[in-house]
C-alpha cells in the first residue's frame, strides 16, 4: 500500500525499534511507496510514519532491496558531502564513508536471516543516509 510521506519531526527523530518478521507489511508498504515516487532512490520506514528499522533502496541497476535492522559495521574513506532529504527541507553537510560493510536482516521464507553487504559509491551513501533515519537522525 502506498503511504504518505511524513515530515513530522517527532516521528523522524525517534530511534526506530527493531523490526521482526511480523513487519513484512511495513516492508511492502515501503516498496510500494518507493515505487510511487519519481526519482526516489531510498526510503526508511519512519518516513512513512512507522518507527521500525526497515529501509528500502534501489541499486544502480534499478533493482530494489529491503534491509531489516541495518547497521554499519565498518566504513572506509570518510569525507564530507552535502545531502538533501525527501522529508527534511534543508540540505546538510554530513560525513559519509566511500565504502561500508553493512550488517542487516532479510526476510526469507517468513524468517529473518542475517546478511552482510559491501556497498560503495552512491548506493553506499544512500544506505548510510537511511541508517541515520533508522537511528532517528536527520541529516
Ligand atoms: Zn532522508
Amino acid at each position: 500500500m502506498i503511504r504518505e510521506l511524513t515530515k513530522d519531526r517527532d516521528v523522524l527523530t525517534t530511534k526506530c525499534s527493531r523490526a521482526t518478521a511480523a513487519d513484512a507489511e511495513v516492508a511492502q508498504d515501503l516498496l510500494d511507496t518507493l515505487a510511487s515516487i519519481d526519482d526516489c532512490g531510498c526510503l526508511a520506514a519512519n518516513q512513512i510514519g512507522v518507527t521500525k528499522s526497515i529501509i528500502a533502496y534501489k541499486d544502480d541497476k534499478d533493482e530494489t532491496h529491503v534491509m531489516y535492522n541495518p547497521r554499519i559495521m565498518m566504513g572506509l574513506g570518510a569525507s564530507k558531502v552535502v545531502e538533501g532529504c525527501l522529508t527534511y527541507d534543508e540540505e546538510s553537510t554530513v560525513v559519509r564513508y566511500a565504502k561500508v560493510k553493512v550488517a542487516y536482516e532479510s526476510l526469507v521464507d517468513g524468517e529473518l536471516r542475517s546478511k552482510r553487504a559491501d556497498l560503495a559509491g552512491w548506493v553506499g551513501e544512500m544506505v548510510q543516509h537511511m541508517i541515520d533515519h533508522c537511528n532517528g537522525r536527520l541529516v
